[in-house]
């Protein structure tokens, strides 16, 4: 969510009325458990996110806690701006957990909105080769992908994966793979292309059982991390990646919708015609 300061508490300095801010999804958190004390108030057991478990974000004004804010560069207008939520979730998984090295090959299996972040981030960090997974219903993204410096986007059930990765691995496979899609067979594929020694953050999840061996991650002493959500750090270092537009969003929003339009903007979303939707508030 991206907007302006409408109004303010006694003791919130040094926010003012009228700053441009982006606010983080965390509505509440308890303040005192091991998470939300050591800096990681995303994985509060009793974390309450704006939209879903609390009011806010579907509407043109919500309470925000100051620590949620961040400052919107002169640069950022709302719209891009707004991104910076998705993106900070690629980035926690790429960077923050991934801990991509320069010179290192990347692959991201999924070719929704966090996927194609995750690859730019990947491709802007260094990263020796980015190869992006997609299926059949991502097609029609492979000329943005590629507009994005992304390459050819490789399709799950059409193309041969392990083939294609080996071929932009000098044939040793993925250092860094990036599940961003969460189903039980982007896992697989990720086992399948991972190099020994390799790792795997998953940030994509799902309730479905694996249904396979898990056996690939002790033969190739793979590491597997979890990434959920993102911290401050996350957050600034996303606002200034938009505002140099060393990672390009905009080119990632497909269309704007009015609040009353809600539900066509998220199933556009889910169908696969939009990489990523905007919904405007009128105050
Ligand atoms: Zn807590």
């Amino acid at each position: 969510m991206a907007g302006e300061i409408v109004d303010i508490g006694a003791e919130c300095g040094p926010w003012r009325v009228g700053d441009r801010v982006v606010c983080e999804t965390n509505g509440s958190v308890c303040g005192k458990c091991r998470m939300c004390r050591t800096g990681s108030p995303q994985h509060c057991p009793d974390l309450k996110v704006f939209g879903a478990h609390t009011d806010g974000f579907f509407a043109a004004r919500c309470i925000a806690s100051i620590e949620t804010l961040h400052s919107i560069p002169t640069e950022l207008d709302f719209v891009t701006a707004s991104m910076t939520e998705p993106v900070a979730v690629a980035y926690a998984g790429v960077i923050s957990r991934g801990h991509l090295e320069l010179g290192e090959h990347v692959v991201v299996v999924g070719a929704g909105a966090i996927g194609i972040f995750a690859a730019q981030i990947a491709r802007a960090a260094g990263a020796a080769s980015v190869t992006l997974i997609g299926v059949d219903r991502d097609v029609p993204k492979a000329p943005l992908i590629a507009s994005l410096g992304l390459g050819e986007l490789v399709v799950s059930g059409r193309d041969n994966v392990v083939e294609a990765v080996k071929g932009q691995t000098r044939q040793l496979g993925a250092d860094l793979v990036i599940d961003a899609a969460g189903v039980s067979a982007a896992m697989q594929t990720a086992l399948d292309v991972v190099a020994v020694g390799g790792r795997i953050v998953k940030i994509g999840w799902g309730p479905n059982p694996f249904g396979y061996s898990l056996d690939p991650v002790v033969a190739k002493v793979v590491s597997i991390v979890g990434s959920r959500g993102h911290g401050w750090l996350d957050w600034e270092r996303v606002l200034t990646l938009l505002s140099s537009r060393t990672i390009d969003v905009d080119s990632c929003i497909s269309a704007k919708y009015e609040i009353g339009e809600w539900e066509t903007a998220f199933r556009d979303m889910e169908s696969g015609r939009n990489v990523k939707s905007v919904v405007l508030f009128h105050d």
